[in-house]
């Protein structure tokens, strides 16, 4: 009993230990036309049909499939900012609202970097849930920061703006967030767009160093090479789950031409080539 409470007072949300990390049962969505992100079961703009998948803990899964698949609705869904318009989304058990256990990182595109914020300030704002709004962080809150922001090779840059930093550091900042915040379950959204390989690797350093601690992570990304070699398993959507596997079961000419259609095209028989650009869509400029 008093690990169960105090699993309620540490998370808020109450983990019911027999239950998935995460688990989807028949989720659709649909924007409503001009509606600025407004959904409906009737909306024009159908995002998500009738998807349903469990994930279990430290797992790392990459979310694949081409622009308008619907990969960003998704990680909404389970950070709790959208709700769906028919199934049920569960984060331990219970539904995302309230789980301070979940990090999540947005778009580049949806973040407003002009924002004046030093990175340990960003790094602090993990802290906010588990201190309360109304508490000064304490000497341990900083402590954490400053280990969180170690962890990820970017103790060097804590008192710089956080949009003085390249992408990789920028991403690399958003990690330890989610580390001080203490996150069992992180999703980035399209983190390594825009990337070099070295920044792209550095994540991925990171990630690893994850593991240990269990956390479980979900990447949305185009890169379907990296997501075959750095991944548990992968999701392929198009609105649908087209299939969610291991990456040599996901990556078939007939799931590929599923997902891609007309951005795919056959080479020489057995080679494949997606003309799939990343990263349009919506913008939301978030303060
Ligand atoms: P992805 O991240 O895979 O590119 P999204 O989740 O952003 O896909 O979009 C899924 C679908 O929902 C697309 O058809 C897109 O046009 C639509 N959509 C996304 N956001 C909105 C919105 N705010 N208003 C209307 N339609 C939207
Ligand atoms: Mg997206």
């Amino acid at each position: 009993m008093d690990n169960f409470v105090a699993q309620i007072t540490s998370r808020h949300a109450a983990h019911l230990t027999d239950a998935p990390t995460l688990e989807l049962k028949n989720v659709s969505v649909a924007y409503v036309e001009g509606g600025n992100g407004v959904t409906s079961l009737h909306g024009e703009h159908l995002a998500l049909q009738d998807v349903s998948f469990q994930v279990e803990s430290g797992e790392r899964i990459a979310v694949v499939g081409p622009n308008g698949a619907g990969k960003s609705t998704l990680f909404k869904l389970i950070v709790g900012t959208l709700k769906p318009n028919q199934g049920e989304v569960n984060v331990y058990g219970h539904g995302p609202h309230g789980h301070i256990c979940i990090a999540y990182v947005p778009q580049r595109s949806q973040i407003d970097w002009s924002f004046p914020v030093t990175v340990e300030d960003v790094v602090m704002m993990g802290r906010v849930g588990q201190i309360g709004l109304f508490r000064w962080p304490r000497r341990r809150d900083w402590d954490l920061v400053k280990a969180s922001l170690e962890r990820v090779n970017a103790a060097h840059l804590a008192k710089k703006q956080i949009g003085e930093l390249s992408g990789g550091q920028q991403q690399r900042v958003f990690i330890a967030r989610a580390l001080a915040q203490e996150a069992e379950l992180l999703l980035m959204d399209e983190p390594l767009a825009g990337l070099d390989v070295p920044n792209q690797e550095a994540i991925f350093d990171v990630l690893d160093a994850l593991r240990p601690d269990g956390v479980t992570v979900l990447v949305a990304t185009h890169d379907l090479n990296l997501a075959e070699s750095r991944f548990d398993r992968m999701m392929l959507l198009n609105k649908r789950i087209v299939a969610f596997d291991v990456a040599t079961a996901v990556l078939t000419p007939d799931n590929l031409l599923e997902a891609y259609g007309g951005h795919m095209h056959t080479v020489g028989g057995s080679g494949v080539v997606l003309t799939d650009e990343c990263c349009g869509g919506f913008e939301e400029v978030e303060g």
